[in-house]
């Protein structure tokens, strides 16, 4: 079940959201503005009240924040995490001057739901977000009570701005709440160089001044994979990708029934030309991500600038015979995440953590951003203190027929609780591509993750009530956005589930 604000309709809390984006100023205040939508950049819209040395004064000693979400982008395929090729120059070199965390897990390997995680701290089950869209046509939207980061940042008079890239994170889904700035495409989808051009743009203007908090977001690795015409040559199968692919035992042609992707895509799939092709996407979004940096360092706000770069899932690429995302194997869920904070020695980190220990992790590692209310909201933790709890991931996807399939990821397992179809259990040390089930060898294990899992959902489930989304019927243009980018599929009414059982 999920709730509204008692005596507001769907449609009024759905257009409280919008509001956010298209006024400006949120927590009630009426901007009295006017909306400022110029003809080049229909998309734009802007707060039309400029920052003032009032604003500037509690936030003046504040770092910005940019938030960068590249969409599918699983974390094996970078340079920093190990991979082969030289996909990511750009995030390599960040790293570098970074804390890299390598044991990152998306709650929920599809895209609106892990956003609102990103931004809120709390899992799906918490915010409602459990799928791009519900299998009704009904469209989830993040609820009123839910404090996004925007929100926070905006409450201490940070500017905020975001540049997004599909109709998976469009504002009709409520993950606009607090940005004064809020861009996205006009169709499904745009290029990491489109979603630069108005951030650009933006940045240069306001690079100098009130710290802002920004969420840049790109989705070229997403399917189809078609990168620019001098980039699409870049990478070619070799000795070194088929043993890569042999070592994990990719399927040649995945097959069709766990694609969530474009069906003429996994038809014709082949797993080498597919990954090349992946691989010159994710290419070419470290070089678009290396004019971002250029231009932060020009503009001489290098030096307070926050950088946290991540994704919300990976993708199959043919492992485990899934082309695709949206499942719970490790490739899907395994996120790069590469935090940048300006002082702060680099090192790599072990610590497992979710998607929605982020927000709270990043906090943790500097005074000099805002938090306000999000720790007392936060379900995440900073995983860089403490060391009571043993750490886990928690994942979840929509089932058959309704069900829900869980996982938590330790240290040492990776547990997979399918219901009607046997539990999977992976020992990570001796089996890091999950190739050998072991749930049959040990029940004490399989009891024990089980009880945790158990404890888990409970937990989640018990604040549902108090954060979970409201649900409006989807705009049509929504409906046919997200089938153009594979996220419907009419053939098979289970590729989007109603809501958590
Ligand atoms: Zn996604």
């Amino acid at each position: 079940m999920t709730r509204r604000r008692s005596g507001e309709g769907i449609g009024t809390a759905l257009r409280r959201r919008q509001a956010a984006a298209t006024w400006g100023p949120v927590l009630g205040v009426v901007a009295g503005g006017v909306l400022l939508a110029s003809a080049a950049r229909p998309a734009v819209q802007e707060n039309p009240r400029p920052p003032t040395a009032a604003d500037a004064a509690p936030a003046a000693k504040g770092f910005n924040l940019l938030l960068v979400s590249i969409d599918t982008l699983r974390a094996d395929h970078l340079g920093c995490y190990g991979y082969f090729r030289d996909t990511s120059p750009t995030l390599d070199a960040l790293a570098k001057e970074a804390v890299l965390f390598r044991e990152c897990h998306s709650p929920l390997a599809r895209t609106t739901p892990t956003h609102a995680s990103l931004l809120t701290a709390l899992y799906p089950i918490e915010h409602g977000l459990t799928d791009n869209i519900t299998h009704e046509r009904n469209q989830l939207v993040l609820a009123d009570p839910v404090l996004t980061y925007a929100e926070v940042a905006r409450q201490a008079r940070y500017r905020t701005a975001a540049f997004v890239s599909a109709a998976p994170v469009k504002r009709d889904t409520g993950l606009n709440a607090g940005f004064e700035v809020w861009d996205e495409p006009d169709a499904s989808q745009r290029s990491a160089d489109e979603t630069n051009d108005p951030f650009l743009r933006w940045l240069s203007a306001a690079a100098e001044g009130p710290p802002f908090f920004v969420w840049l977001h790109y989705f070229d690795p997403h399917t189809p994979y078609r990168p620019p015409a001098d980039y699409a040559d870049r990478f070619q199968t070799d000795d070194k990708l088929r043993a890569y692919l042999r070592e994990r035992r990719f399927a040649v042609e995945a097959s069709k029934q766990h694609s969530d992707g474009p069906i003429e895509d996994a038809k014709s799939w082949n797993t080498e030309e597919a990954i090349n092709r992946y691989d010159a996407e994710i290419r070419f979004v470290d070089d678009q991500l290396g004019r971002v940096f250029a231009m932060l360092k020009a503009a001489g706000a290098w030096d307070r600038t926050v950088i946290v770069v991540t994704s919300d899932h990976g993708e199959g690429l043919g492992q485990h015979d899934w082309p695709n995302h949206g499942g719970y194997w490790q490739e899907q869920l395994h996120v790069p995440l590469i935090v940048r904070v300006p002082g702060t020695e680099a090192r790599q980190v072990r610590t497992i953590l979710s998607t929605v220990d982020i927000l709270p992790t990043v906090l943790g590692m500097t005074d000099r951003l805002p938090k306000g209310e999000l720790p007392s909201q936060a379900s995440g933790r900073n995983v860089l203190v403490g060391q009571g709890e043993s750490p886990s991931a928690y994942a979840q996807t929509p089932g058959d027929r309704g069900s829900t399939i869980r996982t938590l990821t330790t240290p040492r397992w990776r547990y997979i609780h399918r219901p009607g179809r046997g539990d999977l259990l992976f020992d990570r040390l001796a089996d890091p591509h999950e190739l050998n089930d072991l749930s049959s060898k040990h029940p004490d294990v399989i009891g024990a993750m089980r009880d945790e899992l158990s404890k888990q959902v409970e937990r989640q489930s018990g604040r549902k009530a108090r954060y979970g989304a409201t649900r409006a019927p989807a705009r049509k243009e929504r409906v046919n956005e997200l089938r153009e980018l594979g996220y419907i599929d009419d053939e098979d009414p289970d590729a989007v589930e109603e809501d958590e059982p």
